[in-house]
């Protein structure tokens, strides 16, 4: 079972993860964006573990929800309404028990994604956040492996599409052939599962 420390711990692992990875997402953002989302993603989390280090929410629905309003309030670019979004509508999926499934919170999570697409106007190919965080969510029944698995699979399958939404859609054809920073950091945040539950 998946309790709020559970989730206090996925968020430190992806801060973590994303202050790691900064420079390499935001090198993926300077070649289609505007090179701010590794910063924008560090400065985010960094806020969520500060916030979480202050007050621990009992349940892990209220972990994400807390997540997600600093994500929002922190996070200047695209990204972070995005992300907020994905996990303030998780959390509020999970409702208020103290612990929950993995199935549960594959279902809460896939609710955080249709949230995401409704938000953003965003498909599965349109080379967003989204083409890491569906498969993820699909494979989450199985494992947290195979949803980190599905994640990165997803992300690297973006190389070849051409943007639809967000700043990289202002390239048009020249977004073809590199790889979405927001699927990347996407499959961070889903690899960081595999670490809370170790
Ligand atoms: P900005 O584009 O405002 O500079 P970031 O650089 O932090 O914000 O984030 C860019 C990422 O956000 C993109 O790589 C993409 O994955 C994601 N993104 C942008 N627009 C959308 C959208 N409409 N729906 C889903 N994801 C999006
Ligand atoms: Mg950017």
């Amino acid at each position: 079972m998946l309790d709020a420390a559970f989730m206090s711990r996925w968020m430190s692992a992806t801060a973590a993860s994303v202050s790691r990875e900064e420079t390499r997402l935001t090198d993926l953002d300077s070649a289609i964006g505007d090179a701010d989302h590794g910063a924008n993603l560090r400065r985010g989390f960094t806020a969520v573990t500060a916030a979480l280090d202050k007050e621990t929410p009992d349940t892990p629905g209220a972990v994400l929800a807390l997540a997600g309003r600093r994500l929002i309030s922190t996070v200047g670019g695209a990204s972070g309404p995005l992300y907020g979004t994905l996990l303030r509508s998780t959390g509020k999926a999970l409702g208020d028990t103290a612990e929950v499934t993995r199935a549960q919170l594959a279902e809460a999570l896939g609710a955080g994604v249709a949230a995401v697409a409704r938000l953003g106007g965003a498909a599965a190919g349109d080379k967003t956040m989204l083409d890491a965080l569906e498969p993820a969510v699909e494979a989450l029944g199985t494992s947290f492996a195979a949803a980190a698995a599905a994640a990165e699979a997803g992300a690297l399958a973006t190389v070849p599409l051409r943007a639809r939404k967000g700043r990289a859609s202002y390239l048009g054809e020249r977004s073809v052939g590199h790889r979405d920073p927001g699927a990347t950091s996407a499959a961070l945040l889903v690899g960081a599962l595999v670490e809370a539950a170790a």
